[in-house]
């Protein structure tokens, strides 16, 4: 009785799905027979469909023809392959967590799978830490938030993270994964041992340096188009107890590099775990990132010595120390450091947090009436007081729009594996600098227009800008961010995803 009950109900599903495919959906794919297995985990009503069609940028919206809510990786297994059988293929985004800016997570009249419902999973979290290997395997749909508290439950720790954790291991490792730990330890795509990848055939690959590398290479800052991370091998490290967290301001541009690249090429490499630097802008009243960090007491005097100087340069550094270390003594290291160092004399702030407490620092806040036209570069050193005078002095400055913080700090290019996907300037050290801008619904284009001035300065100037977490639409852009490496990217995405399935929000291949 159940059996002959449910059929009917199951094939009506069925139906409706594929009918809607076929004529909502413009690319096709939905004249496609897809598996009954997926008749009730994939939606076209349109709360599902609008939840796809936006990300935290909130200025590119791109309405899929359906979501997929997966409960394992085989139902992602058989939308792949549905889409590879069909006469004429459909595109396939994953949203690790939405937090693209430009619509990088989108798959228009395709199919976005959220992973969110694997994450959710009635059969738990997956998330294994390997304690003796130093090692964890974490599901590609997992949180770092999450991946830090699991971890930390054995006393272990990831040694790259980003400065915000509420993002996928997926959608990170399909970038790059960029912290202050990454002069120290390169990016997250540099601590990962294997991958276990869905590629655009559907078939389930598990990759490593030692198995399937070319695969494995590809997919890290792969931008997702060569297979979908299903598991990654994250390489652990023993948390530390406390961190000893310090920020130092200097009014001095030079100063500032010096003693940032001092650090980064390992000449006080014993003294910080983490380094990063930022800009204070003079536009008004102190933002949360001073107010939540410096002594009340000492906030008058860095806005005046903002006010002063137009822009202030904040260096960051932490030093991290186990149960057995004597906090005086870190202490002390510390102090040596900054003796020689150029900040403004009596500018400098330390405090000691816990290790979770530090990799937490950005709070987890969404607001769908505020829009992110965000940018963020890597650029030589060579050219770094040029980048300054031209674009922070010049266009930033002088522009007094900027309403997010602004990151810049160092790396280290032979941190970084030169066999990845991921795109980096050609010097040994490069410095990678954000705005984080937070613009309303109707005003974003002032940030996009300073962001478009910025690169076209760099290029008028031959600054050799590369762009991370790149917005590019077009398949000249492409060809050029890739530069020596567009070669073997057109050749491996013909190799992995022939048919162009995956990841068409990033907009590479899709007009191939
Ligand atoms: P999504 O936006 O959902 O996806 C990003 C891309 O990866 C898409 O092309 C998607 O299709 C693909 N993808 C997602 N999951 C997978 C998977 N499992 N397999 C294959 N492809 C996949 N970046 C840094 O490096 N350092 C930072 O400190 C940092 N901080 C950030 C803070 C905030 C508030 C935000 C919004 C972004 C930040 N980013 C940072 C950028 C972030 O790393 C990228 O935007 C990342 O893509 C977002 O992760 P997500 O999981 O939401 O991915």
């Amino acid at each position: 009785m159940a059996k002959s009950r449910s059929t009917p109900i199951h094939l009506i599903v069925m139906l409706l799905v594929t009918y809607f495919l076929c004529t909502v959906g413009k690319s096709n794919a939905l004249a496609c027979p897809l598996p009954p297995e997926l008749a009730t985990k994939l939606h076209v009503d349109q709360v599902a469909v609008d939840s796809a069609s936006s990300d935290y940028g909130n200025i590119v919206h791109s309405k899929p023809a359906a979501v997929l809510y997966p409960s394992s990786i085989e139902d992602i297994q058989r939308l792949v392959r549905s889409s590879y059988n069909c006469p004429i293929p459909f595109g396939i985004s994953v949203r690790g967590n939405g937090h693209s800016v430009n619509g990088q997570d989108m798959a228009r009249d395709g199919v976005v799978v959220d992973m969110k419902s694997l994450r959710e999973n009635k059969h738990g979290i997956r998330i294994r830490v390997y304690k003796n290997h130093l090692f964890a395997d974490v599901g590609g749909e997992q949180l770092w938030i999450d991946v830090l508290h699991t971890t930390a439950a054995q006393g272990l720790s990831p040694v790259s993270w980003t400065d915000f954790l509420y993002l996928s291991v997926g959608g990170t490792l399909s970038n790059a994964g960029i912290s202050g730990q990454t002069f120290l330890h390169g990016p997250q795509i540099s601590n990962v041992y294997e991958l276990d990848v869905i590629t655009g055939n559907g078939e389930l690959v598990t990759c490593s340096k030692r198995n399937n590398s070319d695969l494995f290479d590809s997919v890290l800052g792969g931008l997702g188009q060569f297979g979908i991370i299903t598991r990654a091998r994250i390489a652990l490290r023993s948390a530390p107890a406390k961190v000893r967290w310090s920020r130092a301001f200097y009014s001095n541009f030079s100063g500032f590099i010096r003693d940032q690249e001092r650090i980064a090429r390992g000449s006080q490499r014993d003294v910080a775990n983490y380094l990063e630097g930022s800009l204070v802008l003079d536009n008004g009243t102190p933002t949360e990132w001073i107010t939540s960090f410096f002594p009340p007491a000492l906030l008058p005097r860095i806005m005046s010595l903002v006010k002063k100087h137009g822009i202030i340069y904040c260096l960051e550094l932490t030093k991290y120390y186990f149960l057995d270390d004597i906090a005086s003594e870190i202490d002390q290291d510390l102090q040596q450091v900054f003796k020689d160092f150029a900040h403004v004399p009596g500018f400098i702030h330390a405090k000691f947090v816990s290790h979770q407490d530090f990799l937490t620092r950005v709070p987890n806040v969404e607001n769908e009436s505020l829009t992110h036209p965000w940018q963020n570069l890597f650029i030589p050193k060579s050219r770094i007081s040029d980048f300054n005078s031209g674009v922070l002095r010049e266009i930033v400055l002088k522009r007094n729009i900027t309403t997010g913080p602004v990151l810049f700090y160092p790396l280290n290019r032979h941190k970084w594996d030169a066999k990845s996907s991921a795109v980096i300037p050609d010097e040994e050290i490069f410095y990678t600098t954000s705005f984080l801008h937070t613009g309303g619904i109707d005003n974003w284009q002032v940030y996009d227009d300073q962001n478009k001035a910025v690169v076209r300065f760099c290029e008028e100037a031959g600054i050799k800008i590369v762009k991370y977490l790149a917005d590019y639409t077009t398949i000249e852009e492409w060809i050029k961010h890739f530069g020596s490496k567009w070669t073997t990217f057109r050749q491996r995405k013909a190799q992995y995803d022939p048919k162009n399935i995956l990841s068409p929000g990033q907009k590479i291949f899709n007009g191939i």
